[in-house]
């Protein structure tokens, strides 16, 4: 019963209703106290405390833990999420070779998070009945109903055309290009289904519950066995004309370079990723070498394992020097798997961002400098953020 109202209420018909903006704000935001929810939705104090009494009598939102209020004194604001038991979503991130699940639900709750391994050359069509398998498993292990399950976000490894929804060719997974995920996972899973690139679901996840909260306007960058990225404008991810908005690893820095795998010269992507810095280690330490490897070792104070996140970090900033050249953002979030290295990454990274950008730190007051920080999720951004896709965009394509 709650489940379908609560659809119902997050349907695109039900935003001009007061109810319905009420759900939407807390469906995106996840916990907020009334006064909250009243400047988000610009309805009227009265209007929010009336209609949340009507969802809280219906069961559609509940009474969560009182927000810290730090020093002040006073009674703490109660705080309102949706209702956990009406209803779950799911991310799903299709990586190179495997599949990650992560159910949440209407109160931000993470309830279950899942890796499996694919064949290196699978199909679309095995992806989905793949996930397929992997929802119904957890669901069955937590004894949730899999009815109450609203919508399905999916990342994947490559931009996605806003417009039509078909992959483009410049995908981590060559043979996807120009599949319509949407397509392919609907009638496998039978919920809607909302697909944008890995970035662009980062970049979701670092601004609804990571280093990018309150934030508006913002930069993700990430290091990782590519360099991808992410903008966030006035509150939304950019997507470009055809969805390649913030593919920073494929800016060419030197046309004369080597060839990407996107088919230009000398992207960034070929400097300033830990592809082949991984190899060079791998060829010194005569076996196959991981991320994490070089990492633990480098903080152990190994020499050559030092300089090649440092050598990465001198690169990766000379393309952020371009991006804050550009857009100028205020915040800048580095993400993917080399921001596990801290410091050893960040310093460098800084340093050279410094060199390459044009405002400099001694040319502005603190407000108007350009922050650098670690994401929040290095290990299940994109995940995290294709569960944010149905949260924040439910109804939208259902
Ligand atoms: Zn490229």
């Amino acid at each position: 019963m709650h489940r379908i109202e609560l659809k119902s209420l997050l349907a695109d018909r039900a935003v001009g209703t007061p109810s319905g903006r009420v759900v939407r704000a807390l469906s995106e935001r996840g916990a907020l106290s009334a006064t909250q929810i009243a400047h988000i939705t610009g309805l009227a104090k009265s209007t929010v405390s009336m209609t949340l009494s009507e969802l809280r009598k219906s069961g559609i939102v509940v009474e969560g833990p009182s927000l810290e209020r730090g020093a002040s004194v006073g009674r703490p604001a109660t705080v309102l999420t949706l209702n956990p038991q009406a209803g779950t979503c799911v991310g799903v991130l299709i990586g190179l070779g495997q599949a990650r699940v992560i159910v949440a639900d209407v109160s931000h709750a993470i309830i279950a998070d899942t890796v499996t391994e694919l064949d290196p050359d699978f199909s679309p069509e095995q992806a989905a009945e793949e996930t397929r398998r992997m929802i119904k498993q957890t669901y069955a292990e937590h004894s949730m109903p899999l009815c109450g399950l609203l919508g399905v976000g999916v990342a994947v490894a490559g931009p996605v055309n806003p417009i039509d929804g078909r992959m483009q060719r410049a995908s981590v997974v060559p043979t996807w290009a120009g599949i319509d995920i949407r397509t392919v996972f609907g009638p496998v899973l039978q919920r809607p289904i909302l697909v944008d690139n890995e970035s662009n679901c980062a970049a979701l996840a670092e601004m609804m519950w990571g280093a990018a909260i309150g934030y508006e306007d913002f930069v993700l960058f990430k290091i990782d066995m590519g360099v991808g990225g992410a903008i966030v404008s006035g509150g939304r991810v950019l997507t470009g004309i055809a969805g390649s908005a913030g593919e920073f690893g494929h800016m060419t820095v030197d046309p004369d370079g080597p060839l990407c795998r996107c088919g230009n010269r000398g992207c960034l992507e070929l400097y300033a990723s830990f592809k082949t810095p991984l190899q060079h280690a791998s060829k010194r330490f005569d076996r196959p070498m991981t991320m994490d490897d070089v990492i633990v070792l480098a903080k152990e104070g190994d020499v050559g394992c030092r300089r090649l996140i440092e050598d990465t970090a001198t690169a990766a900033g000379r393309g952020l020097g371009m991006i804050g050249t550009i857009l100028n953002p205020g915040l800048i979030v580095i993400g993917g798997r080399m921001a596990l290295a801290g410091d050893l990454l960040m310093t460098p990274l800084a340093a050279s961002f410094e060199k390459h950008t044009l405002v400099k730190r001694s040319d502005v007051s603190g407000p108007a400098r350009t922050e650098l920080t670690i994401g929040k999720f290095t290990e299940n951004d994109s995940c995290m953020g294709a569960v944010g896709l149905v949260l924040r965009h439910h109804g939208r394509l259902a």
